[in-house]
């Protein structure tokens, strides 16, 4: 088709390419709105000017509701793009404990209505201003929002109570990729292949948007039921962002800490790359790079030790694992093209791309799960745990550390637009 006009031709390619690069415009557009949101409604001099009130629609009915906790404090002002949202945590029903990570727990829970399952991360505002990581935490759930590719995790809903803040995301019940890697201690090289090209192709297009990962980690890569790599938790930091000094930075697991990182400097997108190293060589050699019971001794070879590869992998494996793990970013795989030099690599040869982001490469291990409420590949350690009862309560006492919490997290809660109820 060519759309022909004032002596140009405007092909069907020209006119879609002409619209991806609008609607990128406006995606951007949008995520720095949100932002500009957020700075205002948690900027109390600003939030005086009645302008900006009637802009944020600062309601004083809900807003006293929220700080005497009697409505969960849905309708923060960030969020009144998005319409305020109606889902709190009493539409759910909390099943079991399925994980814990730094800030709370990840339960698997029913919503009522729609007996659809979710997994739904529940985390203590008092534990994360302690961290200092408010900020980070809403842009996290504002990133999170706009992100959609079939190996990244989907957040569905977002809201918060007085003290707490819960994600509601797609329910991943095949097991860690690494509680697999432990049963059979390394995987061969097609099958790592396969989850280093799903994980590798997530992590391109985090980069196009300027996201890095950052915290890849084993607990963080998870399988679906039918053995395709989910990526999970919020390690998300837009690139440019500096972390927030010692908390960011250390947070992640110790082994997989890139070079750059363990030295404190700057660092960019190339980071993930090394992660990736780290991953697929711990597949394929059953440990992390430069593992050491000794954690200072394994900061010491990560910085200077030169890596050494047994030849028990391919040629092409252990070329990428060297490209992927070289101490310096700069001369880093990934350094110049990112994904698209991955791509290129010779150990993904035999992969499709097109058919792996479709989901047609035909995943080589499916994990057995008998239905939703299939726990086995989830750790005992968790969920066996009591199920809390106030979790599905939108009330609670406030206490004045309560209260700074109650109003510390505008522009978290998220409904995807024209959806005001789980499907
Ligand atoms: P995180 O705090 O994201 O590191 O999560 C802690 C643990 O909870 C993970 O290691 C997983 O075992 C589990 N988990 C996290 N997100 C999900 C999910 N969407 N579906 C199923 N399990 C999850």
């Amino acid at each position: 088709m060519a759309v022909t006009g004032a002596g140009c031709d405007l092909t069907y390619s020209k006119m879609r390419g002409i619209v991806s690069i609008f609607a990128a415009f406006i995606k951007e557009r949008k995520m720095g709105l949100n932002d500009l949101i957020q700075k205002m409604g948690s900027n109390p001099q600003i939030c005086q000017n009645s302008d900006v009130r009637v802009f944020l629609k600062i309601d004083e009915n809900q807003k006293k509701e929220a700080e005497e906790g009697t409505k969960p404090c849905v309708a923060s002002p960030g969020n009144s793009l998005a319409k305020e949202t109606q889902v709190k945590p009493s539409d759910f029903d909390y099943l079991k404990i399925i994980g814990k990570g730094s800030f709370g727990k990840v339960l698997l829970a029913r919503h009522k209505d729609s007996e659809q399952y979710y997994a739904v991360k529940v985390l203590q505002k008092k534990i994360i201003l302690k961290k200092k990581e408010k900020h980070i935490m809403s842009e996290r759930s504002v990133l999170l929002q706009t992100l959609h590719h079939p190996f990244l995790v989907r957040l569905h809903y977002s809201f918060q109570t007085p003290d707490k803040l819960y994600f509601v995301l797609d329910y991943v019940n095949g097991g860690e990729l690494f509680y697999h890697l432990q049963r059979e201690r390394v995987f061969l090289e097609p099958r790592a292949r396969f989850y280093t090209a799903e994980i590798a192709s997530a992590l391109g297009y985090l980069h196009s948007l300027h996201i890095i990962y950052r915290d890849l980690k084993p607990e963080n890569v998870l399988l679906d039921s039918q053995g395709h790599i989910v990526l999970t938790d919020f390690g998300l930091c837009k690139e440019g962002v500096a972390p927030s000094a010692t908390t960011s930075t250390f947070c992640g697991t110790p082994e997989y800490l890139a070079p750059e990182v363990l030295r404190k400097q700057p660092y960019d997108r190339t980071v993930d790359w090394w992660c990736l190293g780290c991953v697929l060589y711990e597949m394929l050699y059953g440990l992390p790079p430069f593992y050491s019971r000794d954690v200072a001794e394994m900061y010491r070879s990560i910085l200077q030790r030169p890596l050494e590869l047994k030849p028990s992998v391919s040629n092409a494996g252990r070329a990428l694992l060297e490209g992927l793990l070289h101490k310096d970013p700069a001369l880093r795989t990934g350094a110049r093209h990112d994904l698209m030099e991955l791509k290129c690599h010779a150990f993904f040869s035999p992969i499709n791309w097109d058919d792996l982001m479709a989901k047609k490469t035909t995943p080589p291990f499916v994990p057995s799960v008998s239905g939703p409420v299939d726990l086995q590949h989830f750790d005992p350690e968790f969920t066996h745990l009591p199920v809390p009862g106030s979790l599905g309560n939108s009330e609670c006492l406030v206490t004045s550390s309560l209260r700074e919490a109650a109003s510390a997290f505008p522009g978290f809660s998220y409904t995807p637009p024209a959806t005001l109820a789980c499907p």
